[in-house]
């Protein structure tokens, strides 16, 4: 296998997302707009709840109650979760990335920060390009949220090889930085043009841009 392994985000990396698709179908019936509903849960501690949920600190059902109390909503947990999961659309040039280095025997894995509902649904979802990768750190199963250091050190765990030989690839910036102070090298994905140059510099094997 060749060196180094490489960590792929999900959220704005492998696939798109966007919240305001949840809450369009939250606020069916709720006698409010999804953008007033997603404001509201913003304004009312929607990002501590969510970190709860991602860390794994709660189950989905607990999430769910938790959301209800917050907003003026009253779904059912299945109707929560339907609602809930399906905010993903594809990244294409970064799923023909991915493909290239996998037929070239790169060690690919993702490293996200999410949940039991969107981790399984997306894997679903975008199967065709996930069931390339050799496994997954996802934040609710190691128990932390990127950008701390304890999520980066189960990455490198589970690549079982040293951190100077793993390139974590994100679009936030705390992320970047969180894997760099973990010893990793760390490339914050802006567009795949740049990606495939940031990759060629640090010496990995990428097709020429289109
Ligand atoms: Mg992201």
């Amino acid at each position: 296998m060749r060196e180094p392994v490489l960590f792929f985000d999900f959220g704005n990396v492998v696939g798109f997302f966007d919240y305001l698709r949840a809450c369009e179908r939250l606020a069916v019936g709720a006698g409010i707009s999804a953008v007033q509903l997603r404001d509201d849960l913003v304004a009312r501690g929607f990002a501590n709840l969510l970190a709860e949920f991602e860390s794994g600190r709660i189950l989905p059902e607990a999430f769910s109650v938790r959301l209800m109390e917050m907003s003026s909503l009253s779904l059912d947990y299945p109707s929560f979760a339907e609602a809930w999961q399906d905010i993903f659309w594809p990244n294409e040039p970064v799923a023909d990335l991915i493909a290239s280095l996998k037929a070239q025997d790169y060690r690919l894995y993702l490293g996200s920060n999410t949940n039991l509902l969107h981790a399984s649904f997306y894997r679903r979802q975008f199967a065709r390009t996930l069931d390339l990768f050799d496994g997954f750190v996802l934040s609710y199963e190691v128990g932390h949220l990127k950008p701390a250091r304890e999520f980066f050190e189960a990455c490198v765990a589970v690549a079982g090889t040293p951190a100077r030989s793993c390139i974590f690839i994100d679009d936030v910036a705390e992320n970047v930085e969180g894997a760099r102070n973990a010893g990793l090298t760390a490339i914050q994905y802006l567009d795949t043009p740049s990606l495939l140059t940031e990759l060629a510099g640090v010496g990995v094997k990428v097709p020429p841009a289109p």
